[in-house]
């Protein structure tokens, strides 16, 4: 069967809740993929920030189908030592000090905003606890991620939301300082904004942020699931500025491919919110995706991961800032190492359409914004070849 036949059968069998790209992808090699014709792209999307590692990692898929060999799934009532070593292993690199495994970055921050109620609940007994998030930021689809996504369009058909959810600017402190009272939580941002545009919050933004929930004892909750897993050139963006969250979200490339994400607190807000019973997954840390965890955090090390980061990442940020000088329907460009976007006058939608003609992956955020989400073992050959086929798209 050929991709227009593949499609059709989609089309009727599937939900339409995506627009998807008209590509049926089959197979991938480290930042390259294959459709089932044959054909290559350059991937610059990384299935939104996953695939850190580039596709057909040999020692990644041997970890896991070891793991498959031995056990796939146990129930969390019971000890496993994947998930044992995933946990150690995260700490260390993310400085946290507890971990709770999820399925999704939805479902990290749904934990997250139990943590932080459960955190005020214990200290005064009220049920009436706020939080304040970001406008334009993205935190997933469930309910509770939907309740503190700052986008309008996203939630209005569903509501009610879960309620007492406040909306500031991002890096705009004073828009925050007015609206915490003392029935505040919890306040939420991603570190870098990413579907909601690619803005990272800016150093002042954040030790001001810091300095309010240290003074009036609510939680700093910074969601990594994007911007996280060494994507800035940090393990997490938050250690760049050199401000620890009380509770953060990761995920996406967390099990590059394996479904997972967690949830991380430090002790202080571990002994004083969620407890046995508090909360619970089937799935969250199973041995197989825990193996995945385990080996994801190992290879970054043995890789070198942070130093290519931080090697190619200036290297893009010049070759796009090129594009910016060099074409006038480009505004500006907006990033932090190897997430990074250019921001249109116009819709991106034929430029991106154009370039996987032409087998180059992109995608937007919103719709003025081309995002770049290269795997982090990009190489500055394959920056070149991207920034060649982009050029004949914007000709
Ligand atoms: C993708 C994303 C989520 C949601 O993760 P899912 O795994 O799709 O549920 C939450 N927050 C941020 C910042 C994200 O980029």
């Amino acid at each position: 069967m050929m991709t227009k036949a593949y499609i059709e059968e989609a089309e009727k069998a599937l939900l339409h809740t995506y627009n998807r790209y008209q590509v049926v992808l089959e197979r991938g090699e480290g930042t390259w993929l294959y459709d089932i014709e044959g054909k290559k792209y350059l991937d610059f999307v990384s299935g939104i920030a996953v695939f850190a590692l580039g596709y057909n990692n040999k020692d990644y898929n041997h970890a896991l189908k070891e793991q498959i060999d031995k056990l796939i799934h146990t129930s969390n009532y019971y000890y496993n030592v994947p998930a044992i070593e995933a946990a150690k292993k995260l700490k260390r690199v993310s400085g946290m000090d507890r971990v709770f495994f999820t399925n999704s970055g939805a479902e990290a921050v749904e934990g997250a905003i139990k943590a932080a109620r459960k955190y005020a609940f214990l200290k005064d007994g009220k049920t009436d606890h706020e939080i304040i998030a970001m406008n334009h930021s993205f935190h997933g689809r469930t309910m509770g991620a939907l309740s503190v996504t700052g986008n309008p369009k996203y939630r209005e058909a569903f509501e009610p939301m879960i309620g007492n959810i406040q909306f500031a600017e991002m890096n705009d402190f004073s828009s925050v300082e007015a609206l915490v009272n003392d029935k505040t939580c919890g306040i939420l941002l991603e570190t870098v904004q990413g579907e909601g545009g690619i803005y990272p919050a800016t150093q002042e933004f954040l030790e001001k942020i810091k300095a309010l929930c240290e003074e009036r004892d609510i939680l700093l909750i910074l969601d990594e699931i994007q911007c996280g897993m060494g994507r800035t050139g940090y393990m997490y963006a938050w250690q760049k500025y050199g401000i620890r969250p009380d509770i953060m979200t990761t995920a996406k490339a967390l099990g590059c491919g394996v479904p997972v994400g967690a949830f991380l607190m430090t002790e202080e807000v571990a002994k004083r919110s969620l407890t046995s019973g508090d909360h619970g997954t089937t799935y969250g840390g199973n041995p197989l995706a825990a193996a995945a965890v385990s080996k994801v955090l190992d290879l970054f090390e043995e890789n070198q991961i942070l130093e290519n980061v931080n090697r190619v990442a200036p290297y893009l940020e010049t070759r796009l800032d090129e594009l910016v000088k060099k074409y006038d329907l480009l505004l500006t460009r907006r990033g932090a190492g190897l997430i990074q976007g250019l921001v249109a006058d116009r819709p991106v939608a034929d430029i991106i359409n154009k370039a996987l003609e032409k087998g180059l992956l992109l995608i937007n955020a919103g719709t003025h914004i081309i995002r770049f989400l290269p795997a982090l073992v990009i190489t500055k050959e394959e920056v070149d070849q991207m920034i060649a086929i982009l050029e004949e798209c914007l000709e």
